[in-house]
């Protein structure tokens, strides 16, 4: 930029933008868990889509479509009833290159091995893009495990729910050349605890089997991507709470019997919508047997609960390539500021955190593609656990990687502003954290091999650090207690995720990245701020590793 004839100031010592960088191949760490786990054969498309999503063009359309937020339109201007959504272009550009990158369907349309690492891959790379457009993304993905429950209904719209096309229009899903699922379960008085749900369905017809039509009627207090073509939601039923699949749009063309009540005002994810809706005579038909339908959830679950912890690593780790970025670039006090002893310890250790969750995430994507038991075994367990880990160390790095920007993090101009705001959200959704700690304790207890599976997983490594040998003695010890005491299940599980991280970086990483990982995570050292624990690391062979340059 030429400042030339400014009396005040020349601009210099700026980091610059970080854009226009393929994050896919960019990413070594990234590269060898996609061959690790078998996803090399999806390279060319992974490389494609990093290109994308790191390109300032997507940076432009993120900032767009967060500033200008999506609007409810209850009415036509005649008056009629609409409830439809206006959004900026900009949504509707992401949606199409998301949903145009197979993000939402590859693990179904390919399935191969590795197909659920190669999708875990995309949406980890759009998380690093645009977190709005992940969520219909992962809720569109997750449908298809409870839309099996009803095969007629899973026949019809699976070519359209796996299209890789993102149809804007909102109208019946007949003649739509792609269509987004959505979910409302959340009522006011109930979240985590669907079963008091209170939301009512009654038969439309003496038929009240599998597919039947139903009519509800009640409220969502959270419906996000309100404007889907489909969605799942729960309702009472004669026999308990059952799972329907309502269209969003009725065959006749009107809008299915529901009331956008308001979209949320949100702290993050404000280019996505979420809203209040209640249910008016909603036509929809039953997803498997009635009274079974938290069952049908919780398996939806077991898969949008792996796409938190997924997406979770992958704003670590955009917030981490910004501060290596950043900290290359600036310089205080005659030296950059990752020239400096204290600043490179602080950055070092934040790319431990997202380099060992991203391995995380995908290694439990990969129980996703096997079908022996024990691999099934080992992801009811470790999904939730990874979910809890990745979601809690989320704010942490991102606050730390945004003070490494110093003032300039905290504007809204640059994209670590958005990141923080967005960092909470998955440890909420999909079950928060105290829900999901419970749920491993419910999957050890259900199981009783399943901890001895998590424990041998840890044990392929045994003998190559002497921190991961005692952490893998203290949880045969405390997994059994676990199961009985709920009082103890954060610290257990925090544990566990420790440890399964110390494993992953054991066996994948370098020796001197996994060894510091080892040392300041299951060490001696105090586990406090980012760069305190004590541990001197070997801060420039962890960046370089890290870094990600345009
Ligand atoms: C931006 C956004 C979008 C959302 N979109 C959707 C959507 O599209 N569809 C949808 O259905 N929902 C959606 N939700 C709702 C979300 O899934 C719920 O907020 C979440 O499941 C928690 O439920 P709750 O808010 O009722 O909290 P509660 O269930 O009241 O929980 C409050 C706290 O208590 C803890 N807790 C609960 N039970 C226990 C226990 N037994 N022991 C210890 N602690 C416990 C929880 O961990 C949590 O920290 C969305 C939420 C947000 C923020």
């Amino acid at each position: 930029m030429d400042n030339a004839g400014y009396a005040t100031h020349d601009v210099y010592n700026q980091s610059g933008t970080l854009a226009d960088v393929d994050l896919f191949s960019n990413d070594m760490a990234l590269r060898e868990a996609c061959r690790a786990f078998g996803a090399d054969w999806a390279e060319d498309r992974l490389r494609k889509t990093g290109g994308i999503v790191g390109s300032a063009h997507v940076q432009q359309l993120a900032r767009d479509a967060n500033r200008s937020p999506p609007e409810l339109r209850t009415h036509d201007r005649f008056g009629n009833r609409i409830d439809e959504v206006h959004f900026h272009p900009a949504w509707h550009e992401l949606m199409s290159l998301a949903f145009g990158s197979e993000a939402h369907s590859l693990a179904w349309t390919e399935p191969r091995r590795g197909s659920h690492v190669a999708r875990g891959i995309l949406s980890y790379l759009w998380n690093q893009g645009e977190n709005g457009v992940c969520c219909p993304l992962s809720m569109t993905f997750a449908s298809v495990s409870a839309l099996r429950h009803a095969p007629n209904l899973f026949d019809r719209w699976k070519p359209q729910i796996l299209s890789d096309r993102h149809d804007p229009r909102q109208r019946v899903a007949e003649g739509k050349s792609g269509l987004t699922v959505g979910m409302a379960m959340t009522e006011k008085q109930c979240g985590s605890d669907l079963r008091q749900t209170q939301t009512v369905a009654k038969p439309a017809s003496a038929d009240n089997g599998p597919g039947s039509l139903w009519l509800l009627t009640g409220h969502k207090w959270f419906f996000s991507v309100p404007q889907s073509d489909l969605f799942l939601t729960l309702a009472r039923t004669p026999n308990g709470i059952s799972c329907f699949l309502a269209r969003g749009w009725l065959p006749d063309g009107r809008r299915n019997r529901l009331k956008l009540q308001r979209l949320k005002e949100k702290c993050g994810n404000r280019s996505n919508a979420s809203s209040e809706v209640e249910f008016h005579g909603l036509e929809a038909e039953l997803i498997g047997e009635e009274g079974r339908g938290i069952r049908a959830i919780l398996e939806m679950a077991h898969l949008t609960r792996m796409e938190c912890a997924i997406s979770a690593a992958g704003l670590m780790r955009q917030a981490v390539s910004q501060a290596i970025h950043h900290v290359s670039h600036r310089v205080a006090f005659q030296r950059r500021l990752v020239d400096q002893p204290l600043m490179a310890q602080v950055v070092a250790d934040l790319a431990l955190e997202a380099e060992a969750a991203m391995w995380m995430g995908l290694r439990l994507a990969a129980t996703l593609d096997a079908h022996d038991e024990a691999e099934q075994r080992l992801g009811r367990v470790a999904i939730p656990m990874a979910k809890y880990w990745a979601c809690k160390r989320t704010p942490a790095v991102v606050a730390e990687a945004l003070e490494c920007h110093g003032g300039n993090g905290f504007i809204e101009d640059h994209l670590m502003a958005r990141l923080y705001r967005e960092a909470p959200l998955n440890g909420i959704w999909e079950g928060s954290g105290n829900v999901i700690c419970l749920d491993v304790a419910r999957a050890l207890r259900s199981d009783p091999e399943a901890a001895e599976v998590f424990l041998q997983e840890l044990h392929t490594v045994k003998g190559f650090d002497r921190w991961l040998d005692a952490a893998v003695g203290g949880l045969a010890d405390s997994l059994p207690k676990l199961t009985r005491d709920e009082a103890s299940a954060r610290s257990v599980v925090e544990d566990m995720a420790n440890a399964f991280q110390a494993m992953l970086m054991l066996r994948h990483a370098p020796a001197d990245v996994a060894e510091a990982f080892c040392a300041t995570r299951l060490g001696s050292g105090r586990h406090g701020a980012f760069g305190g624990s004590g541990v001197m690391l070997p801060a420039q062979s962890i960046i370089d590793r890290a870094r990600v340059t345009n």
